[in-house]
């Protein structure tokens, strides 16, 4: 059963409103503009849910008018503002040069400002009003700015931390201004005392799909003597002021909610949900020790908390907490290719970390007891299972089995921690300073011994770490013989580093620097893989336009590179932007013709260099905003995605098709969730995405007319593994489109919670 804790967002339709909206849509199903009986039937319907809007929100004066949605709301409020301050400009009168706007305001309040700002040609200064880290208004700072502003607009409560905003302070500070007042009210329907006439607020959106009524409804109220200027013009219905026929279904639907809402029958007190919110911050406290809340309860709505864990990212707490079922949203936006942290957060003055690991949960005032029970406890099994991988500070000797190469990655640069089981032995390959804390974690939580820290170059774009790890890891789990080791951390004078039944040689490759160096990695069945750092990585070569390499040496170094690893061995690559992997020399053949050249000997060493640093004119940075280690001719949009939708899937397993079915979501989430039902004929393995690259060499030797099927949470991230795997030659690799969110709902086993 899915536990939704996203209400922020959106809510369920409540049962009621449901019903009210199936009339609207049935039985009555008039026009209000109608003057038959079918339409005054209509009519009356919708005069009825105003009028009990106007008790529930104290607004017996004042325009009260139906429309789409909190976002329309808005822009006929900062339309109607701005349109009467054009008047007076108009007219000559003085004007204000400000246009002021809370610095954690919904995005539509900002976005609509500038736009009517610049459609209307006013050129008024938009400007923040600044939050304290509380969340709150700045109110010195709007006291000073107040008097030369024609707008101000300030939220009731925030939607991602649940902060009330001070209206009796911001009321205050705003005496004596000329600006027009707007407070998006959006997030206090249902959840805070609303009795907009007792103030001068001039405007007020809501929307009704926040508190159980559909999308696509919401209010604004326009107070008495306020300007007010359609933003739609038509058939005049809403006194002329949003004209388009009035959405029936919706309207009668949030009529149903609020007179739940007056009646008192629809939300718990503020004490019981409070009580509710407790009982999640202890559970939550339960599950991850170290959580930080990023508002104080005491300012926030009693049904918002806004967390974060130190050392897990918010993609990891959205990931756990969708495996076991409970849907939470994240403190950031990841539209952009690098997730940007919130802006809410951010003008709180809340540290970096908290920005990245931030969460927010949120539930509606009407949320039964019983469900906040079950969450709690799925929130405790969610920090058993991330304990369980190491994954917090508060971790438990894990397990699960050890991969022998365990990959990270940092906006596109990869390190890689090698462990050999059977020594407990690992070593580190360009250690990246973000990962310091997890990578000493994982070496504390299972006690390895660590043996070594390389690089497999100077790095261009950032600084090794490999000294913080050395002084993070204890003592006793490090290796006293490690010795005298070189600038990239190889002990000197050691052939081999040992690590039980594995090793690593290495081999100097110079050209993307002069101490390139690519590290082997053999065991008894020979060798295995090879980390060639920067030289060659997917679609790409190393740049060598740096001042300390050596494009003349590139060439060769790639002919030596083959000699000692062949076309088929599995390169391990510093940089993968484009999540391939890895690849191999025959692949790189086949994709960039540069290799094939050199390689064939058809191009010598300088011409090769010569036609490299053609390639690496005036390169651009990575979509990460950081330094790119190589010109890509090979890009990954040109790949076709290949995709399986589930009831494909099933026709085929009944034509007899082979398939195996590879979970590939991380083991903190297999743990908790569920995977698709699909019976004993098909073969079933789960492979984390961060040690694929251990099944790789066993998925290429495997019988070739088997399918792998890979499937995740959403069908993202295994659509990526799939066009990875396809590149390197598994090319009857497929995923699972959609995921498990899309997989139909009866063919999911029974999910099993673990609550170690
Ligand atoms: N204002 C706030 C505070 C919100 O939370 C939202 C929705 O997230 C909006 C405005 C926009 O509302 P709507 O989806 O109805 O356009």
């Amino acid at each position: 059963m899915e536990i939704y804790l996203d209400a922020n967002a959106t809510t369920p339709v409540l049962p009621e409103a449901r019903a009210a909206a199936i009339a609207a849509m049935s039985a009555d199903y008039g026009n209000p503009s109608s003057v038959h009986g079918t339409g005054l039937k209509a009519r009356a319907m919708m005069d009825e849910v105003r009028a009990c809007a106007r008790r529930v929100l104290g607004a017996p004066t004042g325009e009260l008018l139906f429309l789409s949605g909190a976002t329309e709301g808005i822009q006929m409020a900062v339309l109607s503002a701005l349109t009467a301050l054009r008047k007076r400009r108009e007219s000559g009168e003085s004007m204000p040069q400000l246009l002021l706007y809370g610095a954690t305001e919904h995005k539509a309040v900002p976005e609509a400002l500038r736009h009517w700002n610049l459609l209307l040609r006013l050129n008024l200064r938009v400007r923040s009003i600044p939050v304290g880290p509380d969340g709150r208004h700045d109110l010195l700072w709007l006291r000073e700015h107040a008097p030369r502003a024609g707008l101000v607009c300030t939220m009731a409560a925030n939607n991602e931390t649940g902060v009330i905003s001070d209206l009796d302070g911001i009321q205050a500070a705003l005496e004596g201004s000329p600006a027009l007042w707007m407070v998006d009210s959006v997030q206090a329907l249902g959840k805070l005392p609303l009795r907009l006439a007792d103030r001068p607020i001039d405007y007020a959106p809501f929307s009704g799909h926040k508190l159980y009524a559909p999308k696509g409804i919401g209010l604004l109220y326009v107070r008495d003597g306020a300007p007010i200027t359609p933003l739609m013009a038509g058939g005049g219905q809403e006194s002329a002021l949003r004209s388009g026929t009035e959405n029936m279904p919706g309207i009668a639907a949030l009529g149903a909610v609020l007179k739940l809402l007056e009646t008192g029958d629809l939300v718990k007190p503020c004490g019981v949900l409070k009580s509710y919110r407790d009982r999640l911050a202890i559970a939550l406290r339960d599950a991850f020790p170290e959580i930080v809340f990023n508002a104080d309860p005491v300012l926030c709505l009693p049904t918002t908390l806004n967390f974060s864990v130190p050392g897990v990212s918010s993609k990891v707490l959205l990931d756990l907490f969708d495996a076991a079922d409970i849907r939470v949203s994240g403190g950031s936006a990841c539209g952009a290719a690098k997730a940007k942290p919130s802006h809410v957060l951010e003008a709180m003055g809340v540290e970096a970390w908290r920005c990245a690991s931030a969460v927010r949960l949120s539930f509606g005032p009407a949320t039964p007891s019983g469900l906040i029970d079950e969450a709690c406890e799925r929130i405790r099994a969610c920090g058993a299972s991330l304990r369980d991988n190491c994954l917090t500070q508060a971790f438990q000797r894990p397990s699960m089995p050890v991969d022998r190469i365990n990959r990270y990655v940092v906006d596109g640069s990869v390190c890689y921690l090698v462990a050999d089981p059977s020594s407990r032995r690992c070593v580190i390959i360009d250690p990246l300073p973000e990962l310091t804390h997890q990578l000493v974690q994982w070496i504390r939580c299972r006690s390895y011994i660590l043996t070594a820290v390389l690089d497999t170059h100077s790095h261009g774009d950032h600084a090794s770490s490999a000294a913080d790890i050395w002084k993070s890891v204890p003592a006793v789990l490090t290796d006293a013989d490690t010795g005298d080791t070189d600038s990239l951390g190889w002990p000197r004078g050691s052939q081999e580093i040992p690590l039980g039944t594995q090793w690593l040689t290495r081999l100097h490759i110079p050209g993307h620097t002069r101490d390139s160096t690519a590290y082997l990695l053999h065991d008894a069945r020979g060798l295995r893989a090879a980390f060639v750092g920067d030289t060659v990585m997917p679609g790409a070569l190393g740049r060598s336009d740096f001042d300390v390499s050596e494009p003349l040496s590139f060439g060769p170094s790639l002919k030596q590179l083959e000699a000692s690893v062949g076309r088929d061995t599995l390169l391990l690559p510093g940089h993968d932007y484009d999540g391939r992997y890895a690849c191999t020399l025959g692949i790189e053949i086949a994709r960039q013709p540069l290799v094939a050249s050199v390689l064939a000997s058809t191009m010598d060493a300088q011409s090769f260099a010569a036609a490299k640093a053609v390639l690496e004119r005036d390169l651009a940075p990575t979509e990460y905003q950081t330094m790119a280690c190589g010109a890509r001719v090979d890009s990954c949009s040109k790949m076709a995605a290949a995709e399986l939708k589930p009831s494909e899937l099933l026709a085929r397993i009944e034509q007899g098709e082979k398939f195996v079915l590879v979970d590939v979501r991380e083991p903190y989430e297999h743990r908790l969730g569920m995977a698709p039902q699909l019976g004993e004929q098909v073969r079933r393995q789960a492979v984390p995405l961060s040690s694929i690259i251990n099944a790789i060499p066993d998925w290429l030797s495997a019988e070739p007319d088997t399918t792998l099927v890979l499937f995740c949470r959403s069908g993202s991230r295994s659509a990526q593994a799939a066009q990875a795997l396809r590149r390197l030659g598994l090319e009857r690799t497929v995923s699972l489109a959609g995921g498990i969110a899309l997989w139909p709902q009866q063919q999911h086993e029974a999910r099993q919670v673990a609550t170690a």
